[in-house]
């Protein structure tokens, strides 16, 4: 059974069809989802979906992306994250990709976001984007490793991968795993032991091959587990039972 560490099932193109959603997770034997948070407008919605379904978590925090929204405090992320179904916090970070200029407001809702994880005692959830340096500086000057977490839909080096390692936290693969123009990518994910190692699928976005380019959903985390399971010349069910413990363990789900 797998799980997949990462989606957006809230986002409409998901929401508006969640019984087929949960249809192809069940034929492809993917047992539970994590729903991640990107603004605190949204998470109502995520921790909605969490409730109603026993086999979906949510996360609670704002994405580095969406700048004009309010400021976002501590005290705030630990009381909404003080809930059965919220398992962590996130998905929090630095995008130097796609906003550009003074970024500052990034960096300090970043620090918000781990001393709420710190306090509340659950996980971050990290996305990094051209951004590698500052996210690590400011994970160990916060540290974030005393909450743990995992560095999602990762697409860095080797080194980064080892830096977040060494700090405790996991590295999650998406389907952009899969895509022809990875290689490097492919080389990080063989090095990164299966012990460090989530799947995920980061939906609707960043559908795997042989769907890429359609709208992605939380059962294509299977193809995700396929490539990582060939890249390490390892069957897929030991891929499978190894990501799912190591999500169980990092966010105490169920
Ligand atoms: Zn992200
Ligand atoms: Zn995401």
């Amino acid at each position: 059974m797998l799980v997949d560490s990462h989606c957006h099932i809230d986002f409409p193109e998901l929401a508006e069809q969640l019984d087929a959603v949960f249809a192809l997770m069940a034929e492809n034997r993917v047992e539970r989802a994590l729903c991640v948070s990107v603004t605190l407008a949204d998470f109502p919605r995520v921790r909605k979906i969490a409730e109603d379904h026993s086999h979906v978590d949510a996360s609670v925090g704002v994405h580095p992306d969406y700048e004009d929204v309010a400021p976002v405090t501590t005290r705030e992320l630990v009381s909404l994250a003080d809930h059965p179904k919220v398992v962590a916090v996130g998905e929090t970070g630095l995008d130097y990709y796609r906003l550009k200029g003074d970024l500052e407001w990034q960096r300090e809702r970043f620090r918000t976001h781990i001393r709420a994880a710190r306090e509340c005692g659950k996980p971050l959830i990290i996305h990094t984007r051209a951004a590698a340096a500052d996210t690590l500086r400011i994970m160990r000057e916060e540290r974030a490793g005393d909450a743990g977490g995992v560095m999602h839909c990762f697409t860095e080096s080797w080194e980064v991968a080892e830096a977040a390692i060494d700090m405790g936290f996991l590295i999650s693969f998406s389907g952009i795993v899969t895509f022809k123009s990875a290689r490097e990518l492919r080389e990080v994910a063989r090095r990164v032991p299966l012990e460090s190692m989530l799947v995920e699928t980061d939906s609707p976005y960043l559908a795997p091959v042989p769907h890429r380019g359609k709208t992605n959903q939380p059962g294509h985390v299977l193809h995700v587990a396929t490539e990582i399971a060939r890249l390490k010349e390892l069957e897929l069910h030991e891929v499978a039972a190894k990501t799912s413990d190591n999500f169980y363990r990092l966010f105490k789900s169920i």
